[in-house]
């Protein structure tokens, strides 16, 4: 493994925004521990609060009370940029006119780490199963390799965390099943703490060691895929349940 993934705890996590029709609770006391090296999916409905945890957890958007730690230190008051965090966006973001190479060493050289950068692309690129594509713009990839191009940019500083806001929305169900076993085998080699946010059941299920389930800004249930499946809570587990079996 070439990091170590943190520990991420989050305790009593609330944040309300400020709406025409007054305070909108979208997290309201969520408690949730992540072991490292583990990935944990939040799985709810639209609009149950799970980007802005997501969010909370990455110092995009401050709480209105409740605490992060990584590894027991506190970083509830950190910046987004001081957490040693790794993103892959919903749609990708990736940079059009920057070759594959210079998107994935982009965080690495802004943040001037002093990494041998080719080094690390050719690592990257052999994780993420892009070899001899590092010359290649974004255009010019299939659906699949942007989404491998994404994980390879957000791992390249060597995060303890990392963060996927519906990493395979716009894919065809095959590439996202492959892309998901692809997922699991780099998370399980880097070592790094993953926090995928999805409203897909079944992706949930076949990547996460953890689901937590969120019903209108509060945990519903947590555990397991086998934990919850064996005694669904919530009536949206419940459907999924009942179609796979
Ligand atoms: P999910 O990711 O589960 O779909 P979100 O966390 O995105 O849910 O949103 C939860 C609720 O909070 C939604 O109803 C959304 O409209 C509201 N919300 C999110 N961000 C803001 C904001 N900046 N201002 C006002 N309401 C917001």
């Amino acid at each position: 493994p070439t990091v170590r993934g943190a520990k991420v705890v989050v305790r009593d996590m609330v944040k309300h925004f400020k709406t025409p029709r007054g305070l909108f609770k979208a997290v309201n006391g969520a408690s949730v521990a992540m072991e490292p090296g583990t990935i944990t999916a939040l799985l709810g409905p639209s609009g149950s609060g799970k980007t802005t945890l997501l969010r909370l957890i990455a110092g995009l958007e401050q709480p209105n009370s409740g605490r992060v730690y990584f590894d027991g230190e506190d970083i509830t008051e950190y910046g987004v940029q001081d957490r040693d965090l790794g993103f892959v966006f919903q749609g990708y973001a990736l940079f059009k006119h920057m070759t594959v190479a210079q998107n994935i060493t982009f965080g690495p050289r802004m943040r001037k780490m002093g990494l041998d950068l080719d080094a690390k692309v050719d690592e990257l690129l052999t994780l993420t199963e892009l070899d001899g594509l590092g010359g290649r713009y974004p255009p010019q990839l299939s659906g699949g390799q942007k989404q491998r191009v994404a994980v390879a940019r957000a791992l390249a500083c060597n995060p303890r965390l990392m963060l996927l806001d519906e990493p395979f929305g716009a894919l065809d169900p095959l590439v996202r099943k492959s892309l998901r076993n692809g997922l699991r085998e780099i998370v399980k080699r880097v070592g790094v703490t993953t926090i995928i946010v999805t409203h897909d059941q079944e992706e949930a299920w076949d990547l996460a060691d953890h689901v937590v389930i969120f019903n209108k800004g509060a945990i519903e249930q947590e555990g397991s895929p086998e934990e919850v499946s064996r005694a669904p809570v919530s009536p949206f587990v419940m459907n999924f349940v009942a179609d796979v079996c």
